[in-house]
Formats: structure tokens, sequence, C-alpha cells
């Protein structure tokens, strides 16, 4: 893919900076420069490796998830494989972009995965997504800046983006069972960006500058755009010059249809025709905005949380070098590099999977491999918990009685249930759900309410009477269908009284 040029994203981005970024300036009272071999640096302010604690840390990795036997090693030395990152380099204080073994090893992630369409671009690494989100609305929203976002979504993100002085504008999704249809409602969305200035509930608003999504396996929806919806959110951002941030903690947790008929059918481990690599990747995974992106306008979030553990605190950020320098610029006087800790964990272990997969090679190939490989373990995983929750809720007398609707999702870790009012409800909704929820908790099971993740309550309201559950925790199978029996027997309760 051609380089735009960094100029060029400079003229074309920098009109998105808050005020804030241009306050940013690093002062640096060293430099870098060694004039010659012989000079002793006593410049930097790093404490000698060997005054670290630890020369060695076993990891003893489990090759699938909930699988005690078998598994295999990773070593990390104090000293070792110089190439790699070795405890005396991960653990000093290092390079606040990312250690260059782990960067690239995200670069040839995207790459092979969601390439994007124009070569420019480049990765950061942060502490997480949470992290990754409070930088970028840092560095691009003032008190003027709208920024629209779908009507339901992660909550801390409104609060983040209002704590710049942002103002959060909801859209309307469609929460529909058609994987044509799921998602941002698009026709909504050009509506009111053709008619912005004509929108009385939004005069006193700018028109909007970033558009905030997670389009696959949205929280709390489960819905996830189709390629041709992405298509048209694309078109819609070039011709109104908005930034799209993707955020994509649950993009490789993505489901294959359920089938109603052979309810655990689980293509991920079917014994004689399994998915195979290639499939996953190259029809599964719904792909990124990046690979549409031909103007460099979308900034990517990825995360370790999800796919390997959320303690790590360790995501990264694609983005135009441009941005990524402005983020870069942010993260050096505010966290530095993400924790080398955890970098070296992901590392090793990264490694191993390799040496698991191509025996003796530990190449970038074999680690990509090697993790594509746990990664559809992991979705292999969630797929057997949704059809398990699927199953065990359409099996309920509550079910049959049509006292609710599973709004299926097509990846990730949550499912919806849909309340189906008997007749429209006189009461307000959103007092009916606290009390369905007290009827739940009294049988023994805890969920969300859907209306708590709404960016607008009164906006949303008519379509807010749903139920958020993860299916991600339980402790097993049995514990799933118990949860779902106990909904079943909750929903029954609150409908019979
Ligand atoms: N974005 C979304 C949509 C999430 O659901 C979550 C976690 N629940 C996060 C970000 C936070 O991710 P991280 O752990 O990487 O900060």
């Amino acid at each position: 893919m051609g380089d735009i040029g960094f100029e060029v994203l400079r003229e074309r981005y920098s009109k998105f900076l808050s005020r804030r970024d241009a306050g940013r300036k690093l002062v640096s009272f060293w430099d870098g420069d060694l004039p010659s071999a012989d000079l002793i640096s006593l410049e930097a302010g790093l404490p000698n490796e060997n005054l670290f604690p630890i020369r060695g840390i076993d990891l003893h990795l489990v090759s699938r998830p909930f699988d005690e036997s078998g598994g295999f090693e990773a070593r990390m030395d104090r000293y070792s494989e110089p190439e790699g990152l070795p405890i005396a380099r991960a653990f000093q204080y290092s390079e606040t972009q990312g250690t260059l073994p782990l960067l690239q090893f995200c670069r040839r992630l995207i790459e092979t995965v969601n390439t994007p369409a124009y070569g420019d671009w480049d990765v950061l690494l942060g502490n997480g997504s949470s992290d990754a989100m409070f930088k970028i609305f840092e560095t691009f929203c003032d008190e003027s800046t709208t920024v629209l976002m779908e009507e339901f979504t992660f909550s801390p993100v409104v609060a983040n983006v209002r704590a710049t002085g942002a103002t959060c504008v909801p859209l309307r999704m469609q929460l529909s069972a058609d994987p044509a249809q799921q998602g941002i409602d698009v026709d909504y969305l050009a509506h009111l960006l053709e008619n912005w200035g004509s929108m009385p509930e939004y005069a006193h608003l700018s028109k909007p500058r970033l558009l905030y999504t997670i389009a696959t396996g949205q929280n709390p929806t489960g819905m996830t755009l189709s390629m041709e919806k992405r298509r048209q959110i694309y078109a819609l951002a070039q011709k109104h010059d908005l930034l799209i941030v993707e955020d994509d903690p649950y993009g490789y947790l993505k489901f294959p249809a359920y089938d109603p008929s052979d309810p655990l059918r689980n293509p991920y481990d079917d014994e004689k025709n399994p998915l195979t690599e290639k499939d996953y990747l190259e029809k599964l995974l719904v792909k990124s905005f990046m690979t549409i992106d031909t103007d460099a306008r979308v900034i990517r979030l990825e995360t370790f949380s999800k796919l390997f553990a959320p303690g790590l605190r360790l995501g990264f950020i694609v983005a135009n070098k441009f941005v990524i320098e402005r983020l870069l610029n942010y993260t050096e006087i505010t966290t530095r590099a993400a924790s080398g800790a955890s970098q070296a964990i992901v590392y090793a272990t990264l490694k191993a999977m390799a040496r698991q997969e191509a025996g003796a090679s530990e190449d970038l190939d074999a680690m990509l491999s090697g993790w594509i490989k746990w990664v559809m373990k992991l979705a292999a995983a969630y797929t057997h918990r949704r059809n398990i929750t699927f199953k065990a809720l359409y099996e309920t007398e509550a079910f049959e009685k049509k006292l609710f609707t599973v709004m299926e999702p097509s990846a990730g870790m949550f499912i919806n249930i849909k309340v189906n009012w008997p007749t429209p409800p006189d009461a307000d909704k959103t007092e009916l759900m606290n009390e369905l929820n007290k009827t739940l908790i009294k049988n023994g099971v805890k969920v969300v309410l859907g209306y708590k993740m709404a960016v607008d309550q009164p906006f949303s309201v008519q379509s807010s009477d749903f139920l958020r559950l993860t299916v991600a925790y339980a402790k097993d199978d049995s514990q799933l269908i118990e949860a779902c029996h106990r909904i079943g027997t909750g929903f029954q309760e609150f409908f019979s009284t």
C-alpha cells in the first residue's frame, strides 16, 4: 500500500487536535547522542539491572482454555535472548512506543489480519483500550467537540469524552438478529450528518468530529457491523470529515451462525471438518475499518485483556503516523511505556506458542500462527458457551410463553435478552426493568440492565428494555445453564404479578 506522506497527514489531521494537545511539549533534559564508544554514560536515571530482585521466571502455559493437563513451558531469564525481551530489558525503563519485539509482533498481526489501505500507519502500545481511549479523547476533544457513538455503549467512554468538556451524541442502532442489519442505523447517521445544522436538539453543538464505535461484538448489544455497513459509514466519514475510533476488544471472538436444529454444533471444534485458520481469518472475521481506510482517518484499538488477561493492562493503538506521533507525545509525559513485565510475559508466551507451532522456529510468522490458533481456541470456548446459553434459554417455559426474545450476538462475551411486554406497559419502563431485576436477583441471578448503558436514557427509552448477561465468567456449563433456568423462572414470576 502506498504512503500518504507525513506532511500530508499532518496537514489533514492537525485541525482535529485539541487545545490540550498544542500545550503538550516534552522537555528533554538529556540527549541520546553517544559521541564516542568509550564515553561512560552517567546520564539516564536507569537502575542497574543487577539491582532487580528477579533473575528468572518460569511460565507454565496451557494448550487450551480450561485444560490444566499437559501444556507447555516458557522461561524468561535476566540476560538471555538479547534479540528478545530478557528481564534486564523488559523490567528496565523501556521505549515509550513499546519494546521492539512486541511492537513488531503487533505490526505483523495488523498487516496480516487487517491490512490498512495505506502505508504509513504505525502501532503504539499502551495500558489497554481504556488508557488508549483516555489519551485519544484528550488529544482530539475540547469543549466544542461533538462525538458520535452507538446509543448503547461501554459507559466509561461516555464519562471519558465528557471529562474533556466534549458532548456525546447517540446513534440509533438496529438491534437485529440479521447480521446484515446489525449495529448503527446508517440511514439515521446519514440523516443526522446531512441535516446537522437544522436539527433543533443539536443546534447548539458543532458538527461531529469523531465517531466512536465498537463495531464487532458490541458492548452491550453484541451487534456487529457488516462490511457493507462499514463501507457506507466510512463513505459518510469521508463526506463529513470524521475520524473513526474503532474499539475492538471482542472482534476475534467471532461466533459462527447458531444452528437451532443442532444447538451445540461448534464449527471451531468440528472433529471431521474443523474451521481452518485461513477460513477463520478470511471468512469468519469481519474486517476492520482500517482495511478500507484510504484516507488514514481510522484509529483502531486492540487489547490483550480479553485474549490473554485484563490484569496485564496491555493493548495497542493502530493509526496513521501523525496521530501516533501525537499520542506518543502524550504518552511520553503521562504513562510512559506500557508495563515491561506484561510485555515480557506476552512476548515469552508468543515465542513458546511459536515453538509449539513450528518446532525450533520462533520467527514472527510462527508466533502469529501460534497466537491465532490460541485465539481460535478462545473463540471456540466462547462459541460453546454461547450455544449452551442459547439452548438453555430457548428451553425455558418463559421463552415458550414468549416472555423474552434473545438478541443473538455475532461475537464477544455478551448475550442480551429483550423483554416482550404482553401489552405495552403504562408505567415507566425503567421502573419496570428495575422491578424485573429485583425478581431476578431474588431468583439468584445478576445481570446488567440495558438502559444503564444508554448514552442518553430518554433518547433510547423505547429500545432499552433488555438485559445484558455475560457468558464469560460462569464457572462451567452447568452454572450457565442454572443461570438461564433462574432467568426463566424470574421472568415467569415477574409477569405473573
Ligand atoms: N472497550 C470496550 C468496548 C470494553 O468492553 C472494554 C472492557 N470491558 C474495554 C474497552 C476496556 O478494555 P481494556 O481492559 O483494554 O482497558
